[in-house]
């Protein structure tokens, strides 16, 4: 694919520029905030669901990045974390919080907005994050968040862990990310079309699928938006 630039209204910045230099959506970026498609569609789905932003209290399951960033120039109180290997969750290393999704040390009601992107698909028992996620958000509050969706009616579990040990019930499959390098993070399992369910499983009240209207460069992400 020749390089492309658009003219577009990003969700983060508002009038700029979009550059897609290859055929998948992570060759695509806003010129301004670096946004993918994947962290535009979360922030496009924030502003069309969460009203007076400067009034709530935030976490998102990421430190650096557009989507924090975004966060943090509008709302009240934004808390951040990282998964850190070696640390213990409720700690930090070099400034950055460690949580582990599946057990937070925050408490109850903590919370007016949880978001992340591209997290629950490595983590190992993602109903227990739900659970904790409904457990730190007040009433009312709301959960945004992105994963690799597939065409399937119901999510495929790919791997599970007892105790520490992976089992692989399909070849395994991994993902880059940001701190430990490209494909060093397992990924669990593939989402389908019951992802809303799931989510309302953990408590929510509301759960649904929601596209962008407008793609970026041709890619746009589902994003899941509930509502305790
Ligand atoms: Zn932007």
């Amino acid at each position: 694919m020749r390089p492309a630039v658009r003219g577009f209204r990003c969700p983060a910045c508002g009038p700029s520029l979009l550059l897609g230099w290859g055929a998948d959506e992570m060759h695509v970026r806003c010129l301004r905030c670096r946004g993918t498609p994947v962290h535009l569609s979360l922030l496009a789905a924030i502003r069309a669901h969460v009203p007076a932003l400067a009034t709530r209290r935030a976490y998102e399951l990421s430190t650096v990045g557009p989507v924090p960033r975004w966060l943090r120039a509008r709302c009240r109180t934004t808390t951040t974390s990282e998964y850190l290997d070696g640390v213990e969750p409720g700690g930090s290393r070099d400034g950055i919080r460690c949580e582990d999704v599946q057990a937070l040390s925050f408490a109850e009601a903590s919370f007016d907005l949880c978001t992340s992107t591209e997290v629950f698909e490595h983590v190992p028992d993602d109903a227990a994050g739900f659970r904790e996620l409904h457990r730190v958000l007040a009433p009312g509050g709301w959960l945004l968040f992105t994963v690799p969706m597939n065409d399937a009616p119901a999510t495929v579990e790919r791997a599970r862990n007892e105790g520490g040990q992976v089992e692989h019930l399909l070849p395994p499959a991994y993902h880059g990310d940001r701190l430990r390098g490209p494909g060093a993070v397992l990924v669990y399992r593939d989402y389908g079309a019951d992802l809303p369910a799931r989510v309302r499983a953990a408590g929510f009240a509301h759960a649904a699928l929601w596209s962008p209207p407008r793609p970026f460069l041709g890619h746009a992400r589902q994003v899941l938006v509930a509502q305790r």
